[in-house]
């Protein structure tokens, strides 16, 4: 558990993730309010998530919902939640008070669940469609291969939105290892976009974590997910 709780400290880690993402959409010809900062808080005490929310974080990520479970309702400022983990089925139902997005859906059994939960609510979910870019077998997410299928199967289903893709690179993959990966899942979201699938929307990619954000803007990253270069390292 880190202890990074003091404010001002956050604001400078923060402002520099900041500038980092603005110099790299420079360097794409992108504008820097296409891209949105998301704060990974697993781990993190809810002291340090709401200094961080203190110092103008507005969307933070969880990738276990007992954790957000855990900390969100003590958090004293607004905030946008993002699941960005592996969810269970049998975890939907806590989804609809903790997050607004979704970023791993990966099969339709897991949309359907969602779905059914929000529409009791009479809300709707924003989900990304998780791929596994890279094929590693340890990790979770479509195959490309699989893609198409899975999002045209979960436009379908009512009380979920598909508004894009997310892909994790390999752990230790060289920059030219993660600017294949990026590029193929940016690739991978202007070609569904194209077959226009009714309520597949391809407007955001979430991609690129502390050790790679930049590369992931420069390759078109609209989300990153940034955990460590903001609160230190996990132990
Ligand atoms: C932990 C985590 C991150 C953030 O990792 P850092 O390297 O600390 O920035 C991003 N995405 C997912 C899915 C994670 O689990």
């Amino acid at each position: 558990m880190q202890n990074t709780a003091n404010v001002s400290d956050l604001r400078v880690r923060i402002q520099d993730v900041l500038d980092r993402i603005e110099r790299a959409c420079a360097r794409s010809g992108r504008s820097a309010r296409d891209v949105s900062l998301i704060a990974v808080t697993k781990t993190v005490p809810t002291a340090a998530i709401s200094a961080a929310l203190a110092a103008g974080v507005r969307h933070i990520g969880e990738n276990r919902v007992q954790e957000a479970r855990d900390k969100f309702p003590a958090l004293d400022a607004p905030y946008v939640g993002h699941l960005i983990g592996r969810l269970q089925t049998n975890k939907v139902r806590y989804v609809p008070h903790l997050f607004e997005w979704v970023h791993s859906v990966d099969r339709i059994p897991l949309a359907e669940a969602l779905g059914r939960r929000f529409e009791a609510e009479s809300r709707t979910v924003n989900c990304l469609l998780q791929v596994n870019v890279t094929g590693e077998e340890s990790k979770q997410g479509v195959a490309l291969a699989e893609l198409r299928s899975l999002a045209e199967a979960v436009g379908r289903v009512q009380g979920i939105r598909v508004k894009g893709l997310m892909t994790m690179a390999a752990y230790g993959a060289s920059e030219s290892e993660l600017r294949r990966t990026f590029a193929s899942l940016r690739a991978a979201a202007r070609s569904l976009s194209a077959e226009g699938l009714p309520n597949v929307d391809m407007e955001h990619l979430s991609m690129g974590m502390s050790g790679d954000f930049e590369i992931a803007v420069e390759e078109g990253a609209t989300m990153v997910r940034v955990g460590s270069a903001i609160f230190g390292p996990r132990f």
